[in-house]
């Protein structure tokens, strides 16, 4: 038995904390896992970054830490998306080269994708076409990401890659309302209008469809990716096409899961985005056909039993 020391950038995030969650349950002998938070440096500088590998010595990195934001934050900062994400990601894949780490998987995401395209969308389609305008300073920093790991492969023979979740949702998510996705930010208002007794409000016209992974299954599945899917190329880690739901059954499975009563109505002055951006998982299904995901449901009552308790620290 060999010991190994993973190294999780963005640690502190909701997928970060889902993977301590499966972790503490079902490390393996000989490892150890270091859950990074902004606290431990800035990954932006490379001087912190290389301070944190000369201390921790990683075998093999997580990569989750990066400058993420909703819409606006993008449309107004494309140059911060683009320079933070490329520094970080730079600084992390260079110190990875260096101090030798056997495996690094970073994370990527589905709206970095061509924004004209075809459904469903595989890990093939990335750079097929220009992403959406709105975010071309994050997308094409994240697409970067794929590049290099072919280039360090080639090059240096490292064993880097990447995963592509859809839409995650679970405990330690952002619920706030205006800046949070979808799942949290029903969570929130529903909380309100059970309290305060008036309309539980879902924005749009509930029709667009999305995919939804439970954090703790990414967790599982990121993990399974560090140790057993050897290729520099992306891998979907998403539920299967037919697991894809409009936003109303979202918003009632939260309801339920609130024993929320009251009057559910629909703000369509309210922005729907993306009608859907279906992602297909057979890459994911070749290597795990059995996979059993969370249902939506069971992961929707989690989260909700998990923001009731955490709801005076939640973010
Ligand atoms: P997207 O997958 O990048 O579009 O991310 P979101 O999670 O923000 O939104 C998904 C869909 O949910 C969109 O169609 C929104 O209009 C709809 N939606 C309904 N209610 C809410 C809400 O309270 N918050 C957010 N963020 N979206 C909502």
């Amino acid at each position: 038995m060999t010991n190994s020391t993973i190294l999780v950038t963005g640690g502190s995030g909701l997928v970060g904390q889902a993977i301590k969650a499966y972790t503490d349950e079902n490390s393996q002998p000989g490892e150890t896992w270091i859950f990074l938070s902004s606290k431990d440096g800035d990954l932006r500088v490379r001087g912190d970054t290389d301070k944190i590998f000369d201390k921790y010595q990683p075998t093999h990195v997580i990569h989750l830490a990066a400058k993420v934001g909703g819409l606006f934050a993008n449309l107004s900062q494309k140059v911060e998306f683009y320079r933070e994400n490329t520094l970080i990601n730079d600084n992390i894949m260079e110190n990875c080269r260096l101090h030798k780490v056997t495996k690094l998987v970073s994370m990527l995401s589905t709206c970095i994708f061509p924004d004209k395209t075809k459904y469903p969308i595989d890990e093939t389609m990335l750079h097929d076409g220009p992403p959406h305008p709105s975010n071309e300073g994050y997308a094409y920093a994240k697409r970067l990401i794929d590049t290099m790991n072919r280039a360090y492969a080639e090059e240096y023979g490292c064993n880097f890659t990447s995963i592509i979740p859809t839409n995650i949702y679970g405990p330690h998510d952002n619920f706030s309302i205006q800046n949070g996705h979808v799942i949290p930010g029903l969570i929130h208002k529903c909380y309100i209008a059970k309290k305060e007794g008036t309309p539980f409000t879902i924005w749009g016209s509930g029709t667009p469809l999305r995919q939804f992974i439970y954090s703790l299954d990414l967790a599982e599945l990121t993990v399974w990716v560090m140790r057993d899917y050897h290729s520099p190329d992306p891998i979907t880690l998403s539920v299967d096409e037919s697991a894809e739901v409009p936003i109303k059954d979202v918003a009632l499975a939260v309801a339920k899961a609130m024993k929320f009563e009251g009057e559910v109505v629909f703000d369509t002055t309210k922005a729907d985005g993306q009608f859907k951006k279906t992602a297909c998982n057979k890459k994911l299904r070749s290597y795990r056909p059995d996979y059993k995901f969370v249902s939506m449901e069971e992961g929707i009552q989690k989260s909700v039993d998990w923001f009731l308790a955490n709801y005076e620290t939640a973010r």
